[in-house]
This record gives C-alpha cells, structure tokens and sequence, in this order.
C-alpha cells in the first residue's frame, strides 16, 4: 500500500500559517526554552487515514514506503516561534527565522517518525533527539518533546519545546572517549608489560645459545677442527635452545590460563559493549559504525573477552578506514547462525585493505604495520577465540577494505532457527 495523500493545493501549501494570537503572549516570547507552535492538522488528517486503511504496523509502513516522511512533512506548517528560537538559530530576526524555517527544520525521518507514531498509536506525548544547524552554521544537539491532544482541532497548534543539550553531549563524548582510551592504554600496558617479560626471559637463553654456536663455530674454524669441543658447544646451544623453547610453551601456559568465564548473552549486547567502547573515536573520525544482526541470536561466551575480540578488530577497522582517507567510511559488524550451527560474526570494514603478504602475517605475535602498533591485538584476538572452540579468519582486498570473521558456540538460548 502506498501513500497518497491529497494533491489539492491547499494541503500541499508548505509554509507558515496565519500568527495566533499567542505572539501577544509574552510568557511565551520570552519564555527561556525555545518553543515552535507547528500545524500537524493534515498531517493528523493523513495518519488517521492510514488507521483507517487498516494499517497495524506504521514503521514497516514507513519502511515500505521512503517517500511519505517527505510527503507527509509537506503537509505540514510553522505557525509560531518565541525568542529562544530565534537566539537559538542564530537568525537575529523571527522574520529572518520564518524565511529560512522550511530549510532550518527539514523532515528528519527519526523525529517525524517519533510523532507520526505517537499520532498513529494515540499516546499524549512523544519526544525525540535531532541537531540543527544555525545560521551561522554550528551544529547544535537537541532534545525537542511535544504534547498531544486527544483531539483533531488540537494538531491545529502543536507547542514543540526543545532543549540545546549541547554541554551535555559535549561531556557525554569526553567521558566515552575516556572510557575509549581507558581501555585502549589498559591493552597497550597489559601489553607492553607481556612483550617486557617475554624478552627479558627469553634474550637470556637465546644470547647465550648464539655465544654457544659461535664457540662451536671457532673450534671447527682452528687449523685442526677441535671436534670434541665443538660438539660440546653445539650441546650447549641445544640446551640454551630447549630453554628458551620451554619458556615460550610455560609463557602460552600462563597466558592461556586467563579463564573463560561463558554465559549466555544475546549477539546484540556483545556488539553494543563493543560499540560503546569504540564509538567515540569513530565518531572523531567520521565513521559510521552498524550492525546487522540476528536478533534471536545468543552466544555462550565470555562478555568481557568477546567485547575485548570485537573492540579490537573494530579499533583496526577505524585505523585502516582512516589509512585510506576515502568516500566510503564504513564499518560493520554482522551476526548471524553459521551453516556448522555456529555464532558466525563479520566484522566488515572500507579501509585501506591489506596485501597477500600482511595477510599471512597477521595472527604473529608483534606483527605490526603501524607506527605505534603493538601487534598483539590480533593475537590476543584469536588465542581468545579459540580458547571458546572457535577460529577466526580474513579476507581482503587491497584499496577494497577488510573483512574480519570469527564464530564462536551458539547458546542454547538462541531462539534462532537456521
Ligand atoms: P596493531 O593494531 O598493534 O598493529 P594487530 O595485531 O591488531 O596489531 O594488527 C596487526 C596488523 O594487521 C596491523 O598492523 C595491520 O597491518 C593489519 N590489520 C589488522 N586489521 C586490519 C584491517 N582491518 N585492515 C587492514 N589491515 C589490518
């Protein structure tokens, strides 16, 4: 079913209606909040029809057809703004407001929608979240919240208040990108304290088998090879080699203790810590970051680990996303049940990619390409992983972008079918 609503050229006049006599109101010119009083009466008109019609769901509506938000916006007209408005666009004037007011309040599909349902579902107030841009230019955040009337006259003069949370969004994305680096210096110093140990512990045996092949190598180099004394120093460095090899498998030992604490989580509370934890520096870079899950979808896994999985390959994504400084900046996550009847992720980017060569080399300890990289998260990545029965994997394409994938068991909670 489509959307049409009636092409007479009095409802399609966009525009500002006739002032009420509220504009003599002083309480509400110089009232502090910004308020707009908006006519939505056709828009009222034209939502009910849809009810009328027999439609149930609005938003798959909505989804089926992209056009109405516009359709239905047009139907609908500014009526009256106090100062705060005025102050809060920047425009000097409410003439100069009213004049721009059509490009200054566009449809925005999330908030009209917030109204168009409330309408639709016959509730008393509905609010939402959206930004502006002034005059001047600045983008501002706000909250806007509007009461409903419980009758069709009342559309007539819809009051929308709006608050500029501007410092709150402000404070909000400091804490999160605190958050973000907190966790980001957590893993570097976690990490530089293992790659400290790991080379305190092992230089010493490998220095001391090189001294052993060297020996070994003087007692063959003499006029007469020293044989005996040569095969003593090859055993030496044997030993030395055995140390250090003994070392490494106690090192995984300790660091493949790090127990695997499992629960049941749906797909989509991973994924939402996960983003939580990355978002702020994808926001300072411009990157939109989504997921496409399947929502009947549950994991039986360890939440702190699979968090510390996805952050680490969504940190990645952004880094090579930012590498490639293209149109494109894109990462996604998607989640769905795996024809082996496993939780197959897909960590989805539109970077730099990577040639044959990193390919191969990316699950090895150290293995950077970055400046500042570590080169562990990828192998912190997949000793977590596995240590959950899963595997995980790459696939890339050189100025394409980069696809992570990882499975890990499915709960049994999983009210997926497939
Ligand atoms: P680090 O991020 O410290 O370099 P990682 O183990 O996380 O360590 O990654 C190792 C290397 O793998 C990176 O330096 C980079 O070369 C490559 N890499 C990882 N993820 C991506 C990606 N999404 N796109 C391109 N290259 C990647």
């Amino acid at each position: 079913m489509s959307f049409h609503p009636a092409r007479d050229d009095e409802r399609f006049q966009e525009g500002r209606s006739q002032p009420l006599d509220v504009s003599s109101n002083q309480l509400f010119l110089s009232a502090p909040i910004p308020i707009m009083i908006e006519d939505w009466s056709r828009v009222y008109a034209a939502i009910m029809d849809l009810r009328a019609k027999g439609i149930t769901d609005i938003d798959a509506w909505f989804d089926a057809h992209p056009f109405a938000v516009a359709e239905l916006r047009m139907l609908h007209s500014f009526v009256e703004a106090n100062n705060a408005v005025v102050e809060l666009f920047e425009a000097g004037s409410k003439a100069a407001f009213f004049e721009r007011a059509k490009q200054l309040l566009p449809a925005d599909r999330t908030s009209n929608i917030a109204v168009y349902r409330a309408m639709f579902e016959g509730r008393n107030a509905c609010q939402g979240e959206r930004t502006l841009v002034t005059f001047s230019g600045k983008r501002v955040p706000i909250v806007w919240r509007c009461s409903l009337p419980g009758h069709a006259d009342g559309y007539r003069r819809l009051c929308f208040y709006g608050f500029d949370v501007t410092e709150q969004k402000e404070s909000n994305d400091r804490m999160q990108a605190m958050r973000a680096e907190m966790a980001r210096s957590a893993r570097v110093s976690l990490f530089g304290e293992v790659a400290a140990s790991i080379l305190h512990e092992i230089s010493q045996p490998l220095s001391a088998t090189r001294t052993s092949a060297d020996a070994a190598l003087r007692w063959l180099g003499n006029d007469t090879p020293h044989i005996a004394e040569a095969t003593e120093s090859i055993r030496d460095a044997a030993r030395w080699a055995r140390d250090a090899t003994e070392i490494c498998r106690r090192i995984r030992g300790f660091l493949g203790k790090v127990p695997v604490r499992s629960v049941s989580s749906s797909v989509n509370d991973a994924v939402d810590a996960a983003f939580f934890l990355v978002s702020p520096e994808a926001n300072s870079k411009g990157i939109v970051i989504e997921s496409h899950l399947d929502e009947n979808l549950a994991i039986f896994a360890d939440p702190v680990q699979i968090q510390q999985v996805l952050a680490n390959l969504l940190l990645n994504g952004i880094h090579a996303i930012d590498a490639r400084d293209g149109a494109e900046r894109n990462l996604t996550v998607f989640a769905r049940k795996a024809d082996s009847g496993e939780a197959l992720f897909e960590v989805r980017d539109t970077g730099a990619g990577m040639s044959g060569e990193t390919l191969a080399s990316l699950f090895q300890p150290f293995f950077t390409t970055k400046v500042n990289g570590m080169g562990m998260g990828l192998v912190v990545a997949r000793s977590i992983v596995e240590a959950h029965g899963g595997r995980i994997w790459a696939e890339s394409a050189t100025q394409l972008g980069t696809s992570f994938f990882f499975t890990l068991p499915v709960s049994d909670a999983s009210e997926s079918g497939n």
